[in-house]
């Protein structure tokens, strides 16, 4: 669609769905909820739908997108599981957790998608609503988190609208995500595993199926996964981390029960200090901080352990100096 149309949110119900799946099929986009963030999904067979999210996105043409199944024989149409990717997708899926695997010669998929690798990333998503609009179309979606590129993650309908009014004709509205954060990226393309993206389902919980995995790589190194840029994920305004104290003209991001005062503005992730609870906030916190009058953000502390690990990746990012 053009810039500057109409978009419409609507409520997730049957006759939303059915609207929704025939915009799809007739090569159009829809953003819908996943147990992640928002998805701003294409026919992931039609070339000139998944160029419409590159364009709608404003993301690189080097960055891939992870395509959407209703189960795993479907994705094992377009991508060669071994018996790593079956195990794997026994355990976790439908779930937050996406496997790049070798793309089949035979896959339908158009090949933006892959970005010019010889690999794709696959992942059957548990958000009910997600399953429906997947069957309802009957094609494979491609979707990349539904913001524009470089951005924070959409967890509400609302969030998209934000990002993208006028680049999308519908936001399918489901409520707020329940994990909050990006899915687990686990490239199984080559002999050793490696997490390219932490995410709700941790290294640890993959370590009984797999031994233990390459830690994610440092954003120096080089880049596996194409979109994940040091930069990213990013408020507008300057994010500092570990901060013991905020100033008064600063936003303060808290954890804990042991916040300080004295900041202009307060949102602390879970004051109880449960990692999943504060998963679940952190964009729609991190928007919240961004958008008041404060001159910039001061994060505390997270644990680095279990989503913790997660979490901290993407305050990484939020607070990395920006990449063009
Ligand atoms: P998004 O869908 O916007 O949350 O981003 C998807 C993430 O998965 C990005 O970091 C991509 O670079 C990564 N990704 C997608 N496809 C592949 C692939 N074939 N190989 C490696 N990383 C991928
Ligand atoms: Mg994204």
């Amino acid at each position: 669609m053009q810039s500057g149309s109409e978009t419409k949110i609507r409520p997730a119900e049957a006759a939303s769905l059915r609207e929704a799946a025939e915009i799809l099929r007739s090569g159009g986009l829809v953003a819908f909820p996943t147990e992640t963030v928002y998805g701003l999904g294409a026919d992931a067979t039609d070339d000139a739908a998944v160029a419409g999210i590159f364009a709608a996105k404003d993301r690189p043409r080097f960055n891939p997108l992870i395509v959407h199944f209703t189960d795993t024989a479907a994705a094992a149409r377009e991508a060669v599981f071994d018996a790593r990717a079956e195990a794997v997708a026994g355990r976790f899926w439908p779930g937050p957790l996406t496997l790049v695997l070798p793309r089949r010669h035979d896959s339908r998929l158009s090949l933006l998608c892959s970005a010019g690798l010889d690999t794709q990333a696959v992942r059957v998503p548990a958000h009910t609503l997600a399953h429906d609009l997947l069957a309802e179309t009957g094609r494979p979606l491609a979707a990349p988190s539904a913001n524009a590129s470089g951005r924070i993650s959409p967890t509400r309908a609302a969030h998209v609208a934000e990002s993208l009014a006028g680049r999308v004709p519908l936001i399918l509205d489901g409520g707020d995500c329940a994990v909050g954060l990006e899915s687990t990226v686990l490239d199984l393309s080559t002999e050793k595993p490696a997490i390219l993206r932490p995410g709700a389902v941790t290294a640890e919980d993959l370590t009984d199926l797999l031994g233990p995995l390459t830690p994610p790589q440092s954003s120096s190194g080089a880049v596996k996964a194409p979109g994940m840029l040091s930069s990213h994920y990013a408020p507008t305004k300057p994010l500092r981390l570990h901060a013991e104290s905020a100033a008064a003209d600063e936003a303060l991001l808290a954890f804990g029960p042991a916040a300080p005062s004295g900041a202009a503005v307060a949102v602390n992730l879970s004051p109880s200090g449960d990692l999943a609870e504060a998963a679940a906030r952190l964009f729609s916190a991190l928007r919240e901080l961004d958008e008041s009058a404060a001159a910039g953000i001061a994060a505390m502390t997270i644990p680095e352990q279990g989503l913790g690990i997660a979490i901290n990746d993407r305050l990484r990012r939020a607070a990395a100096p920006r990449e063009g």
